[in-house]
C-alpha cells in the first residue's frame, strides 16, 4: 500500500508506463491512441515544414497563437456550440482564444493565474491526476466532492455543501476521466447557478468534448448566461485529432482572464510549435465534427469491452462519453491494484488501477486506504487491439 501513496502517484504512473509498453502487453493503460492521428493535420503540418514558400509557418507565432488557428477555432466553436434557444449565441473571437502547449499547459497556467495561497479549489474525486499536485503547487487548498458509483454523476447538494467564503475555484470535467460522466444540461445549469450565487471562476477542462456516445451531448458550461465572464475552458488538439504527441491545446476565455494566463504560458513555452498549429488550423477548418471516425470507434470500443468485462463479473460503469471505462473489481473480491497486476501478469493487458484517480485528503486518517476496487480501461484504441484484449479477459483464469 505504502509504494502507490498517491504522493508517489508520478512514480507509479511510470512503473505503469514502462511495464505496459513490454512487447507482447495489450496496453489499454495510459490514454493515447494506438492509431493514426488526424490525416487532414498531418499532411497540411508536413507541407507547413517542407514548402519553402511556408517557412515562416517554422518560426514563433504570436504566443497567444497563430492567427490562422485561433480563427479556426473560433469559427468551429461558433458553429458547434451556442447558447440555449431564444438567447443570442455568444460568438467568440480570436481574443477569446489561446493557444496553449497541450491542455496540460493551459491547467498549470490557469491555476497560476486564479489561484493563490489560502483559495479553495473545489474538485470532484476521483479525477484527472494532475489537478491536485497543480492546485498545491499554487498554494491552493483543494477541497473534494466524492462522485459516488456506479454513474460517478456529481452531486449538486454535497456540492454546494464544499463551499465556503475562500472557495475561488470550481474544477469540471466532462466527457470525464475516468468515469466517463457527461455532465447534463441540468448538472451544467446547477453549477452555473452556484458559480453565479458564490462568485466562483470555473476552469472546466473539457478536452474529450467531441466523443459522446448515442445521444448524449456536450454541454458547455461557458454557454450558460453570466457564465463565459468567470470560465477558462480547456480544450485539446491531443483529444480532437489524436495527436497526443503535439502538445497543443487551447484555453477558451475573456481577454480578461487569459491576461494572467498568457503572461507564464510566454515565460514558459512562449508559443506552442508553429507547423503543427498550422496543420490543426487546417484541420479544424476542413472538420465537420465526424473527426474521421475516431469518436464513433470508441464508442464502439466502450461497448464491446463492456460487455466483456460484464460477462467476466466486473461491475461496469458504461461511460457516456470520454476516452475510458471504469470497472469495479469488488465482485470479483480483488482491489484495484491486486486486479491491476493480475490483468497484467495473467492477461498481459495493462489497464491503471483506480488509486491513480483518488485524490487523497491531506488531513484524512493515514490508514485510510486508497486502493479502491476500480480499475480504468482506456478506449482510444484500434478496434484489434480491444478485440485481442477482450480474447485475453475472456481467458483468464
Ligand atoms: N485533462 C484531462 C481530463 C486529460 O485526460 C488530459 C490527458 N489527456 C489532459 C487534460 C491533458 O491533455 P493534453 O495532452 O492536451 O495536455
Ligand atoms: N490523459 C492521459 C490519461 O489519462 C494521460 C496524460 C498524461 O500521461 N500526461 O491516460
Amino acid at each position: 500500500q505504502e509504494e502507490f501513496n498517491l504522493d508517489k502517484t508520478g512514480t507509479i504512473w511510470k512503473e505503469l508506463l514502462v511495464l505496459a509498453r513490454q512487447p507482447g502487453v495489450c496496453n489499454l493503460g495510459q490514454g493515447y491512441p494506438d492509431y493514426n492521428g488526424h490525416q487532414v493535420a498531418r499532411e497540411a503540418a508536413v507541407q507547413a515544414m517542407l514548402d519553402p514558400d511556408k517557412s515562416a509557418l517554422n518560426q514563433y507565432s504570436m504566443p497567444t497563437g497563430l492567427k490562422s488557428l485561433q480563427d479556426a477555432v473560433c469559427a468551429y466553436y461558433n458553429k458547434f456550440y451556442g447558447l440555449r434557444e431564444g438567447q443570442a449565441k455568444r460568438a467568440i473571437g480570436p481574443d477569446n482564444v489561446l493557444v496553449t502547449v497541450g491542455a496540460t499547459e493551459g491547467l498549470y497556467n490557469s491555476l497560476k493565474a486564479l489561484v493563490g495561497p489560502g483559495d479553495e479549489v473545489i474538485l470532484f474525486n476521483p479525477g484527472f491526476p494532475f489537478y491536485l499536485p497543480v492546485i498545491r503547487l499554487m498554494g491552493g487548498t483543494p477541497v473534494f466532492v466524492e462522485l459516488d458509483g456506479p454513474d460517478f454523476a456529481p452531486d449538486l447538494g454535497k456540492l454546494e455543501k464544499a463551499i465556503t467564503p475562500k472557495t475561488r475555484v470550481l474544477l469540471l470535467n466532462s466527457p470525464h476521466n475516468p468515469c466517463g460522466h457527461c455532465y447534463t444540461k441540468e448538472e451544467v445549469e446547477g453549477f452555473a447557478r452556484l458559480a453565479l450565487k458564490y462568485n466562483l471562476f470555473v476552469l472546466s477542462d473539457e478536452v474529450y468534448e467531441n466523443t459522446t456516445f448515442g445521444d448524449v451531448k456536450h454541454w458547455r458550461i461557458a454557454d450558460e448566461e453570466g457564465m463565459f465572464e468567470r470560465t477558462i475552458t480547456l480544450c485539446s488538439a491531443s483529444k480532437l485529432f489524436s495527436l497526443t504527441g503535439w502538445r497543443v491545446g487551447w484555453a477558451l476565455s475573456t481577454p480578461e482572464l487569459l491576461k494572467g494566463l498568457n503572461i507564464s504560458h510566454c515565460m514558459t513555452s512562449y508559443c506552442a510549435p508553429t507547423p503543427l498549429q498550422h496543420g490543426l488550423a487546417v484541420a479544424l477548418e476542413a472538420e465537420d465534427g465526424t473527426f474521421e471516425g475516431i469518436p464513433k470507434l470508441v464508442e464502439g470500443n466502450a461497448e464491446l469491452l463492456g460487455n466483456a468485462l460484464r460477462e467476466k463479473g466486473f461491475g461496469v460503469t458504461q461511460p457516456e462519453g470520454g476516452h475510458f471505462l471504469v470497472a469495479d473489481t469488488s465482485p470479483l473480491g480483488l482491489k484495484g491494484v491486486e486486479c491491476a497486476k493480475l490483468m497484467l501478469t495473467n492477461a498481459k493487458v495493462s489497464v491503471v488501477p483506480g488509486i491513480i484517480f483518488y485524490f487523497a485528503d491531506p488531513n484524512a486518517d493515514k490508514n485510510v486506504d486508497l486502493d479502491r476496487p476500480l480499475l480504468r480501461f482506456a478506449l482510444c484504441k484500434r478496434r484489434d487491439t480491444i478485440e485481442e484484449a477482450v480474447r485475453r479477459i475472456r481467458q483468464m483464469t
